[in-house]
């Protein structure tokens, strides 16, 4: 089994009065696509949130062994995560390749970037032909092409991407979960949040069910797929 990449334990957050995750623990190892599902307002985007260090939390989140839950946000950049927004989040009004040079701003190896960019286009070939265009004017598949091309260019050791079908076609769901598959053959490690479980269970080598802040089960990706729970609650079937 490879190295655990991503390990949390017993990680809490609130806004406010609200108790958004009550202590919940998993891993991610090198190599796999983990997913977190479950349902509107069940912690998936607060967990991501949390390991991003983009709101407080208490609990335990390493990386690599190494302790990065109280070191700000940027440095976690650093350190190898790198998210995709919920929602997209591109900057729209700057062009596609103003918003991929932003999210290389962390580095300065200028050889690297390009190579990354280059792959990025060879990845989604849509955003090279749109290059100059401004990222506010591109659909919403394309922008979201865009969010996880942006967090690939931190060139991160694990990718958090937060509901990449959200609001977009069948079509394009599976366009940009073949590229998650894709991207995780080629080396790339990913946690994945979604209320499409179909979609997510399907990509994942494991995944784990949260509900109101808790963790309810958890198992290989095609386990939880013929699961009588998860089909009932999750897959509508
Ligand atoms: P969704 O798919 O709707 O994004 P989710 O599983 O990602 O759902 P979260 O967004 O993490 O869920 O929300 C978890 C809980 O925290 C919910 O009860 C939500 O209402 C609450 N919450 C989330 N963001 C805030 C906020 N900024 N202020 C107050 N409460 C919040």
């Amino acid at each position: 089994m490879s190295e655990i990449l991503l390990k949390v334990e017993q990680l809490e957050a609130s806004y406010g009065s609200i108790h958004a995750l009550k202590g919940i623990s998993f891993d991610v190892r090198e190599g796999e696509i983990v997913s977190l599902i479950g349902a509107n307002g069940a912690g998936k985007t607060t967990t991501l949130r949390a390991i991003s260090g983009l709101i407080a939390s208490k609990g335990l989140i390493s990386l690599r062994g190494e302790n990065i839950g109280s070191i700000p946000s940027y440095k976690r950049i650093l350190k190898g995560l790198s998210q995709s927004p919920e929602g997209r989040g591109v900057f729209p009004a700057m062009s596609v390749r103003e918003n991929l040079d932003m999210g290389a701003y962390t580095r300065s190896d200028r050889d690297g970037i390009k190579r990354d960019l280059e792959n990025c286009y060879s990845l989604f070939p849509r955003l090279k032909e749109r290059e100059k265009q401004m990222a506010g004017t591109l659909s919403g598949g394309e922008q979201q092409m865009l969010a996880i091309s942006r967090a690939l260019m931190s060139r991160p050791r694990l990718l958090l991407l937060d509901e990449p079908s959200l609001g977009l076609a069948p079509l394009i769901v599976a366009q940009i979960f073949e590229i998650v598959k894709k991207l995780n053959k080629e080396g790339m490690t990913v946690l994945l949040v979604e209320q499409n479980a179909q979609m997510a269970l399907k990509v994942s080598h494991r995944a784990y069910v949260l509900e109101t802040g808790s963790i309810t089960l958890s198992g290989r990706g095609e386990d939880l797929l013929s699961n009588e729970e998860v089909r009932r609650s999750y897959l509508g079937i």
